[in-house]
Formats: structure tokens, sequence, C-alpha cells
């Protein structure tokens, strides 16, 4: 049988928000319009599906927001979506408008609910990885982690300045669940003496080893940047075990927290995310369905939703040694 012709196709945010998703909203706007197909932005992640809450889109609903953070459309986490009923209520709302083809830009839970969807209901849906985590297999990138990545770098220059200044010693927490990306960017981008990511087992003894090497040999400035999901703690615990432990140093704690959510988009998240959202229309055109769509060595990629929300990305061998051998 002939695959049905999609004519009218739904965006929404879900999830974490993370800076880029409206150049991604404009880049899937712009290019459904340029197809000759209806647009209809979805409100609230699920929960808008849910509620109806969909307003039609045109070219001028996505003018001036490539540059904003945030999201245009909100986003958010719908308990109700995870229920068969939750679910078809959203079908049914789709449904009475028409609406034949959704993209959908979150992270990977976003990527279950849409699975499942996809799986139950006629309505293909295109997955956009849209989280500062970068804990999705299948694109080197995702839409927020560039610019996340970029505000920890810059908060972390900060926090050097006045940590040489004091002769002191900080640990830094960062964003990204229980994936350690952004601890890894910023630590290595940084110069950090210690960058503790849920990906490796911390190993507390040897860093208080180190610490006191250092400490022997007068080098009293240090950073310790720590992902807010290592295992071994947060911000706060490592702090509190450094402190008991390292009595003679200066020690302070400091949890990003949120701003790296938000702030303007850098150039990289405004690329990939106009490349992927343009992308994602042309997926639902060609009935290549159900795929999330990556950028892998430069290249479009495209990743069946089911393996996109199973596989995670790995840190590899080489910037952990990198890591070992650049902070001495
Ligand atoms: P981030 O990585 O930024 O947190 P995310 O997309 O992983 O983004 P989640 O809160 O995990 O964020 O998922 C967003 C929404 O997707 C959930 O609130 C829910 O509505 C839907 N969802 C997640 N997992 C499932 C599932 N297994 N079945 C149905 N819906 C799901």
């Amino acid at each position: 049988m002939a695959e049905k012709k999609v004519t009218k196709i739904g965006v929404l945010t879900s999830g974490g928000d993370a800076p880029g998703m409206n150049a991604a909203i404009r880049a899937v706007v712009r290019t459904g319009l340029y197809y000759g197909l209806e647009m209809f932005g979805v409100m609230r992640g699920y929960s808008g599906m849910i509620e109806d809450d969909i307003v039609p889109m045109n070219s001028r609903s996505v003018a001036n927001i490539i540059q904003r953070g945030g999201t245009i459309l909100k986003t958010a986490r719908s308990a109700e979506f995870f229920e068969l009923e939750g679910r078809k209520k959203a079908y049914e709302n789709l449904k009475k408008r028409g609406i034949d083809g959704l993209v959908i830009i979150g992270g990977d839970g976003s990527f279950k609910g849409a699975q499942k969807f996809a799986n139950e209901f006629d309505i293909p849906c295109i997955g956009l990885p849209g989280t500062i985590d970068k804990d999705i297999a299948g694109s080197d990138f995702t839409i927020g982690f560039d610019t996340a990545v970029n505000t920890a770098v810059e908060a972390i220059d900060k926090i050097r300045d006045t940590a040489d200044a004091h002769d002191r010693l900080f640990i830094v927490e960062v964003m990204g669940r229980d994936a350690g990306y952004i601890a890894l960017h910023s630590g290595i981008a940084t110069g950090a003496e210690n960058i503790l990511i849920p990906e490796t087992k911390t190993d507390i003894e040897a860093i208080i080893a180190s610490l006191t090497e250092k400490e022997k040999r007068k080098k009293l400035v240090n950073l310790v940047v720590v992902a807010e999901g290592d295992k071994f703690g947060g911000g706060n615990e490592i702090g509190a075990i450094l402190k008991n432990r390292l009595p003679n140093a200066d020690i302070r704690v400091c949890i990003l927290g949120h701003i790296q959510r938000g702030g303007s988009p850098s150039c990289l998240d405004r690329l990939i995310a106009s490349r992927m959202g343009f992308a994602s229309v042309e997926c639902l055109l060609q009935g290549t369905h159900n795929v999330m769509v990556g950028i892998m060595n430069n290249k479009l990629h495209y990743t069946p939703l089911d393996n996109a929300v199973k596989a995670k990305q790995k840190i590899s061998d080489d910037w952990l040694r990198i890591v070992k051998i650049l902070a001495s």
C-alpha cells in the first residue's frame, strides 16, 4: 500500500528545555510551509496534545525567535501521557484537526512516549534530540548541549579568577543528570584538575592523594568539576569530604544550576537545530517515519526511535586519558 502523504504537521517541545529549541521549531514550521503543509504548534509538550492546546502556526509565528533560549511552545512533563487513555485523548485531538505527522523536540523520555504513540496510532513521529545532557545515541550533538557547556565554561573561568586570587580549591557542580558530558567538556576546556562523572567510578582516595601532593608543592589553586549525577555524590557531598580530609585547604563549593539551561543558543546549536528541523519535515514527506534525526560526522543520521530510546552515548577512554594527562 502506498504511504499516506503527510499534509498537516504538529511540532512540540517536551521534557527539559534546551537552548536552540526555538531555532528547531522555526526550521520545522518554515520548512513545512515551504512544502505547502499546514503547521501547528502543540503547547506544553504532550500535555497540550491531551488538553487540546494546539495552535496554527505561520511564518510570522516563528519570526525573531532563532536567538532566544527556552521554547515559545513551552515544555512540560505529562504523567497522563504514560497512560494509554491519555495518549488516546491526544490522538483524538490531533485527528480532529487532521494532523497526520508529529515532530517531537525533546530527550529520551519524550522519544519513549513518541515511540509508543507512533506504534499505537497512525501518526508518524520524528524525534529531534533537544537536551543539554547529550545523553542520546545516534547524534554527535544534541540541541542545547553546546550552549550549556559554553555557559559552564564561562562561569568556571570566572570562578578560576577568584580561586586564583585567594589560593582556593573550588568544587563546581555542573548539570547533566546521569550523563557526564557537560562536566567532561567544560572540565577539559577550563583545565580542571579533576573531573568527576557518572560514567567512571570516582576514586576519592586518589583525588585526595593528588590534591595533598599538590598542596605540598604549593599548588593551591585547584578546580574539581563534578557532574550532578556522579554516583559518589554531587558538589556538596564531595565538598564535605574534601573539607574533612584536607583541613588546611581553603575549599568552596559552587553549584552552577539552571543558568546552564537558559540563554541565547550558540551558533552551533542554532545550526544543528535548523538542519535537524529541516530534515524532520523531509523525513515525514519522504516516508522515513518514526526516527530520530541526528548528525554524525557532519552528516544527517537517522536512528529508529526504538534504538534512540535504548542506547546512551558512551564516553570514550581517549577523553578520560586526556583528562588525566593534562591535569598534572
Ligand atoms: P530531558 O532529557 O531534558 O529530561 P526527556 O524527554 O527525557 O527530556 P522526560 O521527563 O523523561 O524528559 O519525558 C518527557 C515526557 O515524555 C514525560 O513527561 C511523558 O509525558 C513522556 N514519556 C516519557 N517516558 C514515557 C513512556 N515510557 N511512555 C509514555 N510517555 C513517556
